[in-house]
C-alpha cells in the first residue's frame, strides 16, 4: 500500500520463511493436510502475486481449489477435515475453523482478483455450511459437521482425529475450543467483504445480502446505497442510491455462474442480461434516488456426489432431507450448556429417480416468507417438496450412517417400501439432514 522498500523485503522475507503452498498446490495430490491450515494457505499465492505479478500464483490457486473440490469436497461448498483432508463420504466432518477460515480467504481471494469465481464459492460457504454449524442463538456450536448428519451424539464416528467423541455435539467446548473463538468471524467478516472499492474509483459488490454502504466514489464524492433483498432466499436484488449527489463511478456486478438468464435494469431503462460468472459493468452517472433492479433466476439443479448419490441446489442453496430433531441438554446450567440433537423422524430415504428426470414438474419449491433469523428448521423460508421411498436396509452404524448404498442414476436402487413425499429445506437451516441422497426406483 505504501511502497515502503523495507516493508516490501520484510514481505518477501516472511513469505520465503512461510510453508511453500504454492508448490503443494501446484503438485501434490492433497492427502493428509490439516483442513483449517489449508483453509487459510489457499489464499497465500494471491496474497503474494501482488507483490510479484507473476501468474503462476493465480494458477496455483485455481488449481489448489480443483484438487481439493475433487478429491475431499463436499456439498455444502468445503473440502472435508476432521481434522486432516478426508475424502468424499458425507460422513466425514468439517471443522467450524475451516468455515470461517475458508470465507476470509475468499473475500481475500475476491478482492485481489475481482475474479467472480471467489464470489460462487464464497456465497455457497457462508449460506449453507457456516449458518448449519452453530446454535440458532448463537450460544453453541459444533466442532465438526457432516453433510449426511442422522445425530449429533456422544459416540462412535469415523472421524480421523477425535476429542473424547464430542465433534457432533452442540457446546462451547466440544471438540476443542478453537471453534468458538473462531465462529464470531464468520458473519462479521463477510458482510465487511460485501463491497468493494474498485481501483478506477468505482465499486464492485461481491456476494448479495441485505446491507448498506456509505463510501467515497468517483472524484471523492460520498454516497450511500441500500441494498434491499431477502437474497438468497428471493431471487431480487435492489440497490437504492440514498444520499449523495450526481456522481459518475463504475458499478460492478457478480452475476453468479449459476444463473441462467439474469437480468438487470436501471430506474425505468432497457432491461440487459449480462453473462453469468461474470463481473457486469455499469458506467453510471447516479443520483439520490436511483434505483438498479436485479434478478437472478434461481433453478432446481441436480448434481452426481459419493456413490452417485444426488445432491438438489436451487441457486446458492443447497437442499436437504429435513430429520426432526429434538435437543437435549447433558450438561450446563440456564442458556450455556451442551446439546446431544436426536433424530425423530426417519433418515434411511432415497430419491425417486422419476422425480430426478422430471425435476421441473416433480419438485414443488413452496416459499414461507422470512421471519427472524431464517437458519432455522421451523423458519425455514422455502421448502422443496418431492417423492422418495426408505431404504429398509440402509442402518446406523455408531453415530452415523451405515455406507451409503450405490445408487447410478440412469438405474437407481430398486425397493418396495410405500412412495412418501419428502421435504428438502436449505442446508444452512438444518440439524439434521441427508443432502447426499441415494436414488431408488
Ligand atoms: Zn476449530
Amino acid at each position: 500500500m505504501t511502497g515502503e522498500k523495507f516493508l516490501l523485503d520484510l514481505g518477501e522475507m516472511v513469505f520465503n520463511m512461510t510453508l511453500d503452498w504454492t508448490k503443494r498446490f501446484e503438485s501434490e495430490y492433497p492427502e493428509s493436510w490439516h483442513g483449517v491450515n489449508t483453509a487459510m494457505g489457499i489464499k497465500q499465492p494471491i496474497v503474494w502475486y501482488q507483490y510479484s505479478k507473476d501468474e503462476r500464483y493465480v494458477k496455483a490457486v485455481e488449481e489448489g481449489i480443483r484438487k481439493l473440490m475433487k478429491y475431499h469436497g463436499q456439498p455444502e461448498g468445503l473440502f472435508s477435515g476432521d481434522e486432516m483432508l478426508h475424502g468424499k463420504d458425507p460422513t466425514h466432518g468439517t471443522e467450524l475453523c475451516t468455515v470461517v477460515e475458508y470465507m476470509f480467504s475468499l473475500e481475500t481471494l475476491f478482492w485481489i482478483t475481482g475474479n467472480p469465481i471467489f464470489g460462487d464459492y464464497l456465497e455457497k460457504v457462508a449460506f449453507n455450511a457456516l449458518p448449519a454449524q452453530i446454535k440458532d442463538d448463537y450460544t453453541a456450536r459444533q466442532y465438526y459437521q457432516m453433510p449426511n448428519q442422522i445425530s449429533c451424539t456422544k459416540e462412535w464416528h469415523n472421524f480421523n482425529t477425535k476429542h473424547d467423541e464430542t465433534e457432533l455435539l452442540f457446546g462451547l467446548e466440544t471438540g476443542y475450543g478453537c471453534c468458538t473463538a473462531n465462529m464470531h468471524q464468520g458473519w462479521p467478516k463477510f458482510v465487511s467483504h460485501l463491497w468493494y472499492a474498485t481501483s478506477d474509483n468505482g465499486l464492485a459488490l461481491s456476494v448479495y445480502a441485505p446491507s448498506v454502504v456509505e463510501v467515497f466514489v468517483g472524484k471523492g464524492k460520498k454516497v450511500e446505497i441500500e441494498e434491499d433483498t431477502d437474497y438468497p432466499f428471493s431471487d431480487e436484488v435492489v440497490l437504492k442510491f440514498k444520499k449523495g449527489k450526481k456522481v459518475s463511478f463504475p458499478l460492478y456486478l457478480r452475476i453468479p455462474g449459476w444463473c441462467k438468464g439474469p437480468e438487470i435494469k436501471i430506474n425505468d431503462g432497457e432491461v440487459f442480461h449480462p453473462q453469468a460468472g461474470t463481473m457486469f459493468k455499469i458506467d453510471g452517472v447516479w443520483n439520490k434516488g436511483d434505483k438498479v433492479y436485479i434478478k437472478l433466476p434461481m433453478d432446481i439443479e441436480v448434481s452426481n456426489w459419493f456413490e452417485y448419490s444426488v445432491v438438489i441446489e436451487r441457486g446458492p442453496l443447497v437442499y436437504s432431507l429435513v430429520i426432526r430433531d429434538k435437543w437435549v441438554k447433558i450438561e450446563g446450567e440456564g442458556k450455556y450448556g451442551t446439546w446431544e440433537v436426536l433424530p425423530m423422524s426417519g433418515w434411511n430415504y432415497g430419491i425417486l429417480k422419476e422425480c430426478i428426470d422430471k425435476k421441473d414438474k416433480e419438485f414443488k419449491v413452496k416459499f414461507n416468507g422470512l421471519s427472524g433469523y431464517p437458519f432455522s428448521p421451523e423458519r425455514s423460508p422455502i421448502v422443496i417438496l418431492t417423492k422418495g421411498k426408505r431404504i429398509p436396509f440402509w442402518r446406523q452404524y455408531g453415530g452415523i450412517h451405515g455406507p451409503l448404498p450405490f445408487s447410478p442414476w440412469w438405474d437407481g436402487i430398486r425397493v418396495d417400501t410405500p412412495i412418501e413425499e419428502i421435504k428438502l429445506i436449505p442446508y444452512g437451516c438444518t440439524n439434521l439432514r441427508i443432502t447426499e441422497i441415494p436414488v431408488v426406483k
